[in-house]
């Protein structure tokens, strides 16, 4: 069975250290993007399972990434699960309107990150057993 893949969009190059560190141990295939362009891009070379996306990127931001993908016939069905320092009142409505499955905030806490990435890929990753 092929491994999971997702796309991680981030522009802040720590989180997309741990982020794409949690999901390699959890193993998934982790494909990167920094911007919207680059995601963009990467998207048409083929379909991740999933896209963590931060909201705010330089230029276009995560929200209307969001909301642009949710056009395409291809990669509407692709869950996008966002990444948000912002997650005060009124931004779940927005996260949800633009088309988001659900959100992680920052700072990101890993055990939240793990729990609802599995939320929307079920079990297809291979997860690396803790040995004791
Ligand atoms: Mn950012």
């Amino acid at each position: 069975m092929p491994r999971k893949r997702v796309l991680v969009v981030e522009d802040n190059p720590l989180n997309m250290e741990l982020v794409c560190e949690v999901l390699e141990t959890h193993g998934y295939e982790v494909w990167q993007a920094s911007a919207a362009p680059e995601a963009l891009e990467r998207l048409t070379t083929g379909k991740p399972d999933l896209i963590l996306m931060d909201i705010q990127l330089p230029g276009l931001d995560g929200l209307a990434l969001t909301k642009q993908l949710k056009q395409d016939p291809v990669a509407r069905d692709i869950p996008v699960l966002a990444l948000t320092a912002h997650a005060m009142k009124g931004d779940r409505e927005r996260i949800m309107e633009a088309g988001c499955c659900s959100y992680v905030s920052k700072p990101i806490d890993i055990n939240e990150l793990t729990t609802q990435v599995a939320r929307f890929l079920g079990d297809g990753g291979a997860p690396v057993r803790d040995p004791s």
